[in-house]
């Protein structure tokens, strides 16, 4: 994937390009196979943030009420998103860590009948938990009203029912789980959008209705051409190691091993509920003997980039994610490096 960024330049309104494009528009749309055909990825160049700002903006009409489920940073980033692009919001906020308070998902949408939409984030990456769609889609469904979904850190890696879960559309980055380089991001949404509804975006970069009626020739604004390059090959990675399927399985044993090594080391999950993890991130409750900054700063050193809590759990945690091109031997060496700065902090230790 690296060797693809070496590559030359393009115009991005020359045939070559648009070649590209439509192979790397191709192979998203080809990563659930289920959206097919009546979903389409609209790419955007931008990260992950553009996609869901552009999602919420173009999508959600104006003068709509839609109501957030947050129980974390992204969650919460979606209502501030929302309140800033002009519409009414009515939340139904749970604690972060905790799942998402469905009874207060009904109770909004009864009390806002017109809601639009409802927005939650599938992956919440402030704790590692994966919310339950399936839920959420059950709550919403009797209401009419529609998900938009960040699934910007699980797309490529966790299930998305697109039909059963009633998706206006998912917000995609392409160098999460998907394995491309910063710089591209997308929104899987159902077609007939497009055709059904006006833009609600109050400009136009994060105008999806644009990019879409550009499809068959350039995008609007000069793309990221070789984050584009990059993405096409991590895509054919993706296809060749055997999908989203065999990229979970691969995240999850990862992911299952730290767990396992780092409980030896008397350092436990977050989360009350461990099959409430996703694949991709674990939390951690960092040991009162050590702090955040020496953890990292040791981890670092030997090669590991270590995440912090987010908020109030500032200081109480540490994240490790098992995306990317991460081996089983590294897991390990990882847990070992963790045991050296318990080591070292401990007060036999500092007594000697
Ligand atoms: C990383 C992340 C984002 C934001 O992505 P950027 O690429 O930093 O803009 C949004 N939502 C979730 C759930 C994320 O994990």
């Amino acid at each position: 994937m690296r060797a693809a960024l070496l590559r030359d330049d393009l115009c991005h309104r020359e045939t070559d390009f648009i070649d590209l494009f439509r192979d790397v528009r191709d192979r998203l749309s080809r990563v659930y196979p289920e959206s097919r055909p009546d979903y389409v990825p609209v790419i955007l160049t931008g990260s992950g943030t553009a996609a869901v700002e552009a999602m919420i903006a173009s999508l959600v009409p104006v003068g709509a009420t839609v109501v957030v489920a947050a129980n974390g940073v992204y969650g919460e980033r979606m209502e501030a998103m929302a309140r800033a692009l002009g519409r009414d919001v009515r939340m139904a906020r749970s604690a972060w860590g905790t799942p998402i308070d469905l009874d207060a998902v009904r109770a909004a949408l009864a009390a806002e009948p017109k809601a639009s939409h409802v927005l939650a984030v599938h992956h919440e990456t402030t704790t590692g938990r994966l919310n339950d769609i399936d839920a959420l889609a059950a709550v919403c469904r009797p209401f009419g009203a529609r998900l938009l979904l960040d699934t910007v850190s699980s797309f490529g890696a966790e299930e998305i029912r697109f039909a059963d879960w009633n998706l206006d559309a998912c917000a995609v980055a392409g160098n999460k789980c998907l394995h491309g380089t910063p710089g591209l991001s997308a929104v899987m949404a159902a077609e007939r959008i497009f055709a059904d509804r006006p833009s609600g975006a109050p400009g136009l970069y994060l105008d999806l209705h644009r990019y879409y009626a550009a499809r068959y020739g350039a995008p609007p604004y000069t793309p990221a051409v070789h984050a584009f390059y990059a993405l096409q090959e991590a895509l054919r990675e993706f296809e060749e190691g055997g999908g989203w399927h065999a990229r979970r399985e691969t995240y999850r044993s990862l992911a299952l091993q730290v767990m396992s090594d780092l409980e030896a080391l008397q350092i436990h999950p977050w989360l009350p509920d461990r099959d409430g993890y996703s694949c991709v991130l674990t939390s951690y409750r960092l040991p009162d003997t050590i702090s955040y900054d020496r953890l990292h700063d040791a981890a670092k050193a030997e090669g590991f980039v270590i995440y912090a809590g987010q908020g109030d759990f500032q200081g109480r945690m540490f994240r490790v994610s098992t995306m990317g091109a991460v081996t089983r031997a590294d897991m390990v060496r990882f847990a070992q490096v963790v045991g050296r700065v318990l080591q070292d902090a401990s007060p036999a230790r500092m007594a000697r």
